[in-house]
This record gives structure tokens, sequence and C-alpha cells, in this order.
């Protein structure tokens, strides 16, 4: 696990086990609020650790920026603090993560004791604004990666965790298209210092905008490759080939995942429109 700070009262954890799945704490006076948690009990564990020397009222809340388990799983690590989410977030727990839980664990022993803690306090439309002692930190809702996904703004420090609506390659499987287009411009309306990605490296203020630009591009990029491949005999053949470095993006980050995640964009797109 790496472990950065990136301002006075913001520490950010990058997982060394799975895909550079990232966490932020928020520290205040009265506590901290966590920006999801790391899928490893055994990460979260070291996390934990280290946040408890830093803050001794500990963590008060912790806020889930989706379902999907690399986010959610270490929450219950946290007994004391309240989750904090958006509705659909719940919903999607219930019907999706719990399930996938008891399946995953049935491979997976260091899993073994991981229990999904379902939300205390919920929003579904627009933003909520999360107070802790001196800071405020809003919660902006941000479908497209998945319909439940938010980020979190922290104003005072203009550290925006955008969680997986920004990535090292755009992810639309378990999402959709258009909303993620509208929730990445909402990033251009907000002044960000730092910000940090769902997975890889924190991206700094100079390149914010050019990040969100070139996601923007990407979607288009993928639009035009599956219209095109709905004219096409062996339209979808081409698709699984199609190589990420011709949308302009580097097949290198994550240990190369960014390739499979690229495809998958492709084909599901692909049968969404085709059918
Ligand atoms: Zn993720």
């Amino acid at each position: 696990m790496l472990r950065e700070r990136v301002s006075d009262d913001i520490y950010v954890f990058t997982s060394a086990l799975y895909a550079k799945v990232t966490a932020g704490a928020v520290v205040t006076g009265e506590g901290m609020i966590l920006i999801d948690s790391l899928p490893f009990p055994d990460e979260t564990k070291q996390m934990r650790a280290f946040l408890t020397r830093v803050s001794r009222p500990g963590v008060r809340y912790v806020v889930l920026t989706h379902y999907h388990a690399d986010h959610t799983y270490g929450a219950y690590l946290f007994p004391q603090a309240d989750i904090v989410a958006r509705e659909r977030c719940m919903e999607l727990l219930i019907k999706v993560g719990i399930p996938t839980l008891e399946r995953v664990k049935e491979e997976d022993p260091a899993l073994e004791e991981v229990t999904i803690r379902l939300p205390d306090v919920t929003f579904d439309e627009g933003e909520m604004g999360l107070r802790l002692g001196e800071k405020v930190v809003r919660l902006i809702q941000s479908p497209g990666h998945t319909p439940d996904s938010l980020m979190a703004y922290v104003e005072d420090d203009r550290v925006l965790f955008a969680a997986d609506t920004v990535l090292p390659v755009p992810s639309i499987v378990d999402g959709e298209m258009s909303s993620l287009r509208a929730s990445l411009r909402k990033i251009l309306d907000l002044s960000v210092e730092n910000m940090v990605q769902g997975h890889g490296e924190v991206i700094l203020r100079g390149e914010v905008d050019d990040i969100v630009k070139i996601s923007l591009n990407y979607l288009d990029a993928i639009e035009e490759k599956v219209d095109e491949a709905l004219k096409r005999e062996d339209g979808r053949e081409k698709l699984a080939q199609d190589n990420i470095e011709s949308t302009g993006l580097s097949r290198l980050p994550l240990n190369g995942l960014v390739q499979q995640i690229h495809v998958a964009n492709l084909l599901s797109l692909y049968e969404r429109r085709a059918s």
C-alpha cells in the first residue's frame, strides 16, 4: 500500500494488491471522513492503524463512492462510523454486492471476514454537504461508471475524489455513456488542486482539465468505433482485437488492465446498440 499526503489534512492510500485502487482520509478537529476503503482487509487495517495515530477521535464517516467491491469491502472495519452513500448504492449493495461477496468468499480466503456495511445516511439526486469539524465535503452525484456513483470534493483543500468517474481509461461496462459525459463535465466547474482517481496516480492541478478532455475524447472515439463495427459483418471480432492506443490512450497504466477495460467497453456498447 502506498500512502501520500496530498494536502495538510488529506491522505490518499493506494492498494498494492488490487489494480491501484485508492481510498482517502480527510482529517478534521472532530475526527475523519474516509472516502472508500481498500478491498483486502490487510491493507485497510494498515490504513486504519496509521489513521489512529493521526486523529484521536477516529473515523466518523465512511463515504462509499459506488457499490463496487474494490471500493466498499473495507467499510466493516469502521463499525463506529456512519456510512454515507447514494440511495442507489444501498439498492445495488443489497441486490448485487451481498450475493457477489458470498460467492467470492468461497474463492478467496483473504475475504473471509468481510461483511457488507449498508449506508446509514443516503441522498439521491443532486448533492449533499457533509460537515465535520471545520471541513465541508460536497458529495456530488456522478452517474456513468455506475448508476450510483458520486464524487467527493473537499472545498477547503480543493481536493476532488473523483472515484471511478476518472480512471486511466473510462469504464462504462456497468454504466452509461451520456451520463458519464455529463459527470466528467462537472469536474470542469470545480477548482481542483489535486484529483484522486478511483485507480492509479493522483492528478495535479495543471493536468485536471486535460484528463477530463482526454476522457471525453475517448468516449467519442469508442462510440465511433462501435458505429463503424455495427455496419460490418465481422464488426464484433474487429472490436475484440482493437488496441487502446488507437484512441490516444496508453496501454501501460494499471499493469495493462486498461486494454482489457477498453475491449470490454467496446463489446458492451456494441451489444447494447446491436440489440
Ligand atoms: Zn473501482
